[in-house]
């Protein structure tokens, strides 16, 4: 593996000081500034949705746990978990981490996002998009485990693949599918 410049990784590695609150051999938590802490899987993710579940899993429990016992220690009255998945929102560290924030009624912490008051055609448009997204995922992923068990056929599977992107659902067909867009939710790898 190419050695990267990684904050956390040096951390990690004990080459950077970092109040650390807890450690084991999958996960990091340490204080970052007051009333804020961060949790790391010890290993070099960037984005959430490369982090194997399982560490995924064992570094939200973690979080919790420290986050109980910090909460009284700190006089908080809530807490916000931050997740800054991707330059675009906000990332400036090439490592995947959890910031949780204490907070307390008029602490001055402006959280705000932009609210709209979509309607109901937006919200439905928009579910469908998505909707959209998740079942050619689901294709794409089913193809790939078929083409994984059989012998390769290149020629037939590129006409296939082209009608497969071009389906779409209609608003009807969404409310069907709901049940299956449950069950069928993949993680990406
Ligand atoms: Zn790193």
């Amino acid at each position: 593996m190419v050695e990267k410049m990684c904050e956390y990784c040096d951390i990690i590695a004990q080459k950077k000081t970092a109040h650390v609150l807890y450690e084991d051999e999958q996960s990091l938590i340490f204080i970052k500034n007051p009333k804020q802490i961060i949790s790391i899987p010890k290993q070099h993710y960037i984005i959430m949705e490369q982090v194997p579940e399982e560490v995924l899993a064992h570094l939200f429990n973690a979080t919790s746990k420290i986050s109980s016992i910090l909460f009284e220690a700190l006089g908080a009255e809530g807490s916000n978990f931050i997740i800054h998945n991707g330059v675009a929102a906000g990332q400036t560290t090439d490592h995947f981490s959890v910031n949780t924030i204490f907070r307390a009624s008029n602490d001055g912490f402006n959280f705000a996002w932009p609210t709209t008051k979509p309607s109901q055609d937006e919200l439905l448009k928009n579910q469908e998009q998505i909707v959209n997204g998740l079942m050619q995922l689901n294709e794409k992923k089913e193809e790939e485990k078929k083409n994984e068990d059989k012998p390769k056929e290149p020629q037939e599977q590129e006409p296939e693949k082209k009608e497969r992107k071009e389906k779409r659902y209609s608003r009807e067909h969404v409310a069907e599918i709901e049940d299956y867009r449950i069950r069928q939710l993949i993680r990406m790898p």
